[in-house]
């Protein structure tokens, strides 16, 4: 049984209690909050674990609600999870855009939302030094940033400077979804020469490198893309 703490703002009441009775069966701890306002106050208060946010909430919504506990040092770290209408892809991409960490679409099957609360809540509260991982393996795929080398079942194969960077941050952050956007903005902080700002063509030649291993890193349709999370 976990007893990791988990704030969950939702203002749909039948979709507010599955999740209490789920969670709290699971022997998560469970705080609720109706509405947007209620809900920051909560994450203030309690300091969870994780943040399950609805998106469309009455007041303040689940976008500005996301976006202010990730520009809060006191909340930033706080792993959120969005809980969106299904088929609203936009709203995906605006919520990865302010930094939640997952997200599940409406309407959803319990057993599919606990495993990814459990998934998330393993990764743990986000550390920027994860970037900085040395040596990342993975079924076949070993990447040394160290000497910035990627080894594919045992044998070298060289990636350009670019490759590099977006396959060792996918691979650092395994198991989270990044937008396009996202992923350039990570590549070209570091690197003012990335020739093509395609992020598509970049993800199409590493997958064709990763050859056997390809299907690791996962297209989010419509979102972005994801490095397989390899805990389950
Ligand atoms: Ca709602």
């Amino acid at each position: 049984m976990s007893t990791a703490k988990i704030v969950v703002i939702e203002d749909e009441s039948d979709i507010l209690e599955l999740l209490e009775y789920n969670l709290s069966k699971e022997g998560y701890r469970v705080a609720s909050a109706r509405d947007g306002e209620d809900g920051l106050r909560k994450v203030r208060k309690e300091a969870p674990d994780l943040v399950l946010l609805d998106l469309m909430l009455p007041g303040l919504d689940g976008i500005e609600l996301c976006r202010r506990l990730k520009s809060d040092p006191l909340t930033r770290s706080t792993p959120v999870m969005m809980v969106t209408a299904k088929g609203e892809e936009s709203d995906v991409v605006l919520g990865l855009g302010v930094g939640a960490d997952d997200y599940v679409t409406k309407p959803f099957s319990p057993k599919e939302l606990l495993a990814r609360v459990k998934a998330v809540l393993r990764r743990g509260p986000l550390k920027e030094e994860r970037n900085g991982k040395e040596r990342i393996a993975r079924e076949g795929i070993v990447i040394d940033a160290g000497r910035h080398e990627v080894k594919i079942d045992g044998e070298p194969v060289p990636f350009t400077a670019t490759e590099f960077r977006l396959l060792h941050f996918l691979a650092a952050h395994a198991g989270r979804v990044f937008t396009r956007d996202q992923l350039l903005g990570h590549v070209v902080r570091g690197d003012a020469f990335v020739i093509d700002r395609n992020i598509d063509v970049h993800i199409r030649a590493i997958r064709k490198k990763l050859g056997p291993h390809r299907e690791t890193i996962e297209t989010i349709r419509g979102v972005g893309y994801r490095f397989k999370d390899g805990g389950e």
